[in-house]
């Protein structure tokens, strides 16, 4: 795929640079309605080197900023959600994402929840690079959405059947789109062809993200048919829907299963028994802490019922 790709009949794919650390990009997608004006679909990270890419391909599209009809976010990262203040400034467009992760932006607006490192275990030496971790910003400058979504909704696109499928587990108000008529699924960070999703990384949530990414899981498995098209939020647009989401159930389940296995201990003594990628004592900083609540999130999930 080119930096700008147009998929299917009036839908356009634009990579979004990222901040060095990470992905290599994000994907934005351009939507035309019938009325020739665009839906952008999460329009990236907060730099100008992200907006300017994606004003580029509005500009290349024959459109102006005022033709952007609303912007909508899948999930409240800065990666997808960051630049949706200044395009708003720019474009006038309202912003629209799901209640709960309108809730979740309240929730942390005083700051990220402080890792309880006690009941992990953690051993005083490691606390200090943990607590630096935890305190890094995930969540973009946007404080208010201008509508909220809520599961089943059909957004406001004149010609299309754009419907909204409330996919909790990366976040707690993650969603995603179906294109009822032409086929396609808008998956954020839900489902990617290749990357594993992190689970639980939006802020509280009564339930357990795993829990409920299994259940997204099935429900955008459910979508998918000889024709769909499923547009992710990084890498590439791609088929095979349902063996993807197969894969990713069988990727955290493989893992709780692991979990499960270790009963007893703290979750610091959990983890530093289970297998990572590149080894437990190459966990430093922010890949750590990532390790140690994924671990707990699965300790949970395990002990809440018996694994299927
Ligand atoms: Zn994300
Ligand atoms: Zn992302």
């Amino acid at each position: 795929m080119t930096a700008f790709a147009t998929l299917a009949g009036g839908v356009h794919a634009v990579r979004i640079p990222m901040p060095a650390g990470g992905l290599p990009f994000s994907l934005a997608y351009l939507i035309e309605d019938a009325r020739g004006r665009l839906l952008v679909v999460d329009p990236g990270s907060p730099t100008a080197e992200a907006q300017a890419a994606l004003m580029g391909a509005v500009d290349a599209l024959g459109r102006r900023p005022a033709d952007v009809a609303a912007i909508v976010l899948t999930h409240l990262h800065a990666d997808h959600a960051g630049g949706a203040e200044e395009l708003r400034r720019r474009t006038g467009a309202p912003v629209l994402l799901h209640r709960r992760e309108q809730e979740a932006l309240d929730a942390l607006a005083s700051g990220p929840p402080a890792p309880d490192l006690d009941a992990w275990g953690v051993p005083a030496e490691r606390r200090p690079e943990l607590q630096a971790a935890a305190t890094a910003p995930v969540v973009p400058s946007l404080r208010r959405a201008d509508g909220l979504l809520e599961d089943g909704d059909l957004l406001d696109v004149p010609g299309r059947r754009l419907r909204v499928l409330h996919t909790p587990g990366h976040t707690p108000g993650s969603v995603c789109l179906h294109d009822e008529d032409a086929g396609l699924v808008l998956s954020g960070d839900h489902v990617l062809p290749t990357v594993n999703t992190g689970l639980g990384l939006g802020g509280p949530s009564a339930s357990n993200p795993i829990a409920d990414y299994l259940a997204s899981l099935r429900r955008v498995a459910a979508l998918d048919g000889p024709d769909v098209q499923v547009l992710p939020g990084h890498e590439h647009p791609f088929t095979g829907l349902a063996d993807r989401c197969a894969v990713l159930a069988e990727h955290h389940l493989r893992r709780a299963r692991e979990v499960a296995a270790h009963p007893g201990g703290t979750v610091w003594e959990v983890a530093a028994s289970l297998t990572w990628t590149g080894g437990w004592d190459a966990l430093r900083g922010f890949t750590l802490l990532s390790a140690l609540s994924q671990t707990a999130l699965h300790r949970d999930f395990v002990a809440r019922a018996p694994l299927p």
